[in-house]
């Protein structure tokens, strides 16, 4: 018979190595060797700019309307909660012509839920982002860029592509100045880019500085001959 102590202890790292396939594995599946998932589209002098976390009533709107100034089509990765919050505003960026992309209903890290609340929160995020603007986001971002099994797997079956990005100009605690993050994107850019950015969220003066950046990025990015287009066009149809 074996010691109590051995079983637990077996169960334990059982456990963890389950725990650790369900969270590193997915996320070394999905971010490391990219399967399944979009990480930068083909080599071709064109850029995706991409933000998260909203709709935001306030950061929102201003980026819609340095956007719509230069010119450009980008890709929004919505809360779901967040779009039931500010429904004019979400209805307003798809309007605009925008990518929409599901960011997850709550934005709670993955890699802390069990496979039926993670596929629930893929799910729910879709639903209430459909509900509010008519149509059916077309690519999904886990929260964080953390990806576990269940929601990689759910995402998919539920026809959205999974998209992380290759460059990113904030830290996740840490202030980002408009200046150095335009300067950051223009630097850090390369054919097939995609650059994540928040319109919500993250470093509480991130989302303002995202939208006084936007006019120096784009201009500095057109300066290197990128073209800035939408993830679909980016991406091409199929993706
Ligand atoms: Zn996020």
């Amino acid at each position: 018979m074996r010691e109590p102590v051995q079983w637990g202890l077996g169960v334990a790292a059982a456990a963890l190595a389950g725990a650790a396939a369900y969270t590193v594995g997915a996320q070394a599946v999905a971010g490391g060797l990219r399967l399944g998932v979009v990480k930068r589209g083909p080599h071709r002098p064109m850029v995706s700019l991409t933000f998260d976390d909203g709709p935001d009533a306030d950061h929102t709107p201003r980026i819609l309307d340095a956007l719509a100034a230069a010119g450009v089509r980008g890709a929004f990765f919505m809360v779901g909660r967040q779009a039931e919050f500010h429904p004019a505003v979400a209805r307003a960026v798809a309007a605009a012509g925008h990518d929409i992309g599901n960011h997850t209903y709550g934005h709670r890290h993955l890699w802390t839920l069990g496979p039926g609340a993670s596929a629930a929160e893929v799910d729910r995020g879709a639903r209430a982002i459909a509900d509010t603007i008519g149509v059916a986001p077309t690519y999904f971002r886990p929260p964080w860029g953390a990806f576990n099994w269940a929601a990689y797997a759910r995402a998919a079956q539920i026809g959205e592509t999974r998209v992380l990005w290759s460059v990113r100009s904030e830290g996740w605690l840490t202030a980002s100045p408009a200046p150095q993050m335009a300067a950051y994107v223009v630097r850090a850019a390369h054919p097939g880019a995609i650059v994540n950015l928040h319109d919500r969220g993250g470093h509480p003066s991130t989302p303002e500085a995202t939208g006084a950046a936007l006019p120096q990025m784009i201009a500095g990015l057109r300066a290197r001959g990128f073209e800035i287009v939408p993830l679909r066009v980016l991406l091409g149809p199929g993706a």
